[in-house]
Formats: C-alpha cells, sequence, structure tokens
C-alpha cells in the first residue's frame, strides 16, 4: 500500500481535518483552520526527526516519566477502554485486533485474552524490544502507513498516539482500508475543546510541541473521522485512574526524591487503593467503518 505522494506536501498548506486553509490560531505558535477550527503546529518533522524523537530518551524523559513504573495504572485504564468496545462489539472474542503505537505492548498483553489474535506496530525500536521480550505480544517496529496487514481486522486502537503523528488523517484513512466493513476504530487524544483545555489556554498539559504536532477537539476528531468512513458510535471524556501506589512514588521519590517516605507509606493498606482523576479533557472515541467492502482501488 503506498503513501499518496503529492498529499505530503499540500497538507502543509491546508487542514487535514476539512482541506480549509490554515492561519494563525489564538494560541501562540500554533495554526489554527479558518473553516473547522482545527488546531495544529506548522512544524516540519521528518521521518528521521521522529525517529530521533522516538528513541529511548522519549519513554524515560519528561512525558512519560517512568512510563514502565507506570505499568499497572496503565492496565487499569486499557481495562475500562476493553470494556467499551466490549459493549459496542458484541462478538468481540472473536475480534483480530491491530494497535497503532503500542509502545511497551502493556495495551497487547491486557487485551490477549478479551479478543482472538492482537498484534502492533511502534516507530520505536527500543519499545518495541520490550513489548516482544518482557510482555511476549505481538509487536513490530515500523511505519503503520509503508505496513501491510495483509487481511483486514475487526479492530484498531491507537491510544494517545494521534497527536504525535505527522498526518493523522493518512493513518485514519488506511485504518479505515484495514478494517472490516462494521469494525472499530478506537482513539484517545486530549479534546482541546474541553473545559480545561480552554481555561488554561496555552498551558495546557497537552500542548508541547514538537511530541504533540495536533490537537483535536470532538468536534475535529468527528469531522475527519467521518470523512474517513467512520461513524462515531462512542465518545467520552473517561479521565485516568491511578493506583495511590504510583501517585505516591511519583511524590515522593521522582519529585521529592525521599525513597525513604515511600518505603514507609507502602506498608499502608491503603496502598492498593485506586484514585480516578477526572479534568475531562481527555476524550476517547470509537468510529464505526461504513459501507460496503473496499474494492481496494483506494480513494
Ligand atoms: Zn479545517
Amino acid at each position: 500500500m503506498a503513501h499518496d505522494g503529492p498529499e505530503d506536501h499540500a497538507s502543509q498548506l491546508s487542514c487535514i481535518v476539512c482541506m480549509g486553509r490554515l492561519g494563525a490560531a489564538h494560541l501562540p505558535g500554533l495554526m489554527s483552520c479558518l473553516e473547522c477550527g482545527f488546531i495544529t503546529t506548522d512544524l516540519k518533522l521528518s521521518d528521521e526527526d521522529l525517529k530521533r524523537l522516538y528513541g529511548r530518551d522519549y519513554f524515560h524523559g519528561q512525558e512519560y516519566l517512568d512510563y514502565t513504573a507506570e505499568a499497572e495504572s496503565l492496565k487499569l485504564n486499557f481495562q475500562r477502554r476493553i470494556a467499551v468496545l466490549r459493549q459496542l462489539a458484541p462478538d468481540f472474542q472473536a475480534a483480530e485486533l491491530f494497535e497503532i503505537g503500542c509502545a511497551y505492548g502493556y495495551f497487547l498483553q491486557v487485551v490477549v485474552p478479551y479478543v482472538k489474535v492482537a498484534s502492533g506496530i511502534d516507530i520505536s525500536a527500543d519499545a518495541v524490544r520490550k513489548a516482544v521480550a518482557e510482555q511476549q505480544t505481538d509487536a513490530r517496529e515500523g511505519d503503520y502507513l509503508a505496513f501491510d496487514l495483509k487481511r483486514p481486522v475487526d479492530c484498531i486502537t491507537m491510544w494517545d498516539t494521534i497527536e504525535h503523528l505527522r498526518r493523522p488523517d493518512l493513518f485514519i484513512g488506511k485504518a479505515a482500508k484495514d478494517l472490516k466493513p462494521g469494525g472499530l476504530l478506537a482513539i484517545t487524544t486530549g479534546d482541546i475543546g474541553s473545559l480545561n483545555a480552554r481555561l488554561r489556554g496555552k498551558s495546557w498539559r497537552m500542548i508541547h510541541p514538537p511530541t504533540h504536532l495536533h490537537y483535536f477537539s470532538a468536534s475535529t476528531l468527528k469531522r475527519l473521522l467521518e470523512r474517513q468512513g467512520f461513524d462515531v458510535v462512542h465518545l467520552s471524556h473517561p479521565g485516568n485512574s491511578r493506583k495511590l501506589r504510583s501517585v505516591l512514588y511519583f511524590i515522593s521519590v521522582l519529585k521529592a526524591n525521599r525513597p525513604a517516605i515511600y518505603n514507609t507509606l507502602q506498608r499502608l493498606p491503603l496502598f492498593d487503593l485506586s484514585l480516578t482523576a477526572n479534568l475531562f479533557d481527555i476524550m476517547y472515541v470509537v468510529g464505526r467503518k461504513r459501507g460496503a467492502i473496499p474494492d481496494g482501488t483506494g480513494a
């Protein structure tokens, strides 16, 4: 499956959601579509730039501060997302699932018992190595746009991934081709239309180029999905659950550098409590692919 070459260049000037014209946004350094309001950056990153960004340091840097230590919390949130997918697809246990941006393989590991087959892809070689070796998942390193899935699947997931992509529209377009009719595309990303994002303005925690290149709202993401042949069948702002353990670890060890406090607190029975913080600024959107089986000639 080839890239749409010429479109790559046109996108720099036009909105990936509606093809409208881009102008300066009300937020410094960002662009906004004059037609649909989609917020994006005008960064032009090469494949090499992106590969460098998502090397080993990415998952251990500021953004994913101890991502692996967060595994327990991540898995808790994945369980909730799976519950939604099972409601939307009653035959979920017979589903073939593919994850774009599978990172360390935590989601794949959690979802395996619920589906027939689960596999994934990620641009980070370091993460994929661990996904295979430590989580025993079917993960591969690579660029999804250049990856041949061989046969259509029932469900594709992109957790906190779409904001990192240079061309989310191409990914969603390819996902549409890689899904069976009626198949589900599940996405989580920040919602720049949320109250918290609007109150925080340029200080909103999700705004950090160059890793976050695009800032969807519920309406711009819905519009992009509909243009690519999906009906939005689920939209929620699920919040983030964490074990009290990881919250205290974060505060006492990573922030205050006081592991002794953490070790003392660890003896408390409350430690396994799970807390849900919800700023209602992260959205969970599921699109269902419309229509008849594509003839393979593409759009
Ligand atoms: Zn637009």
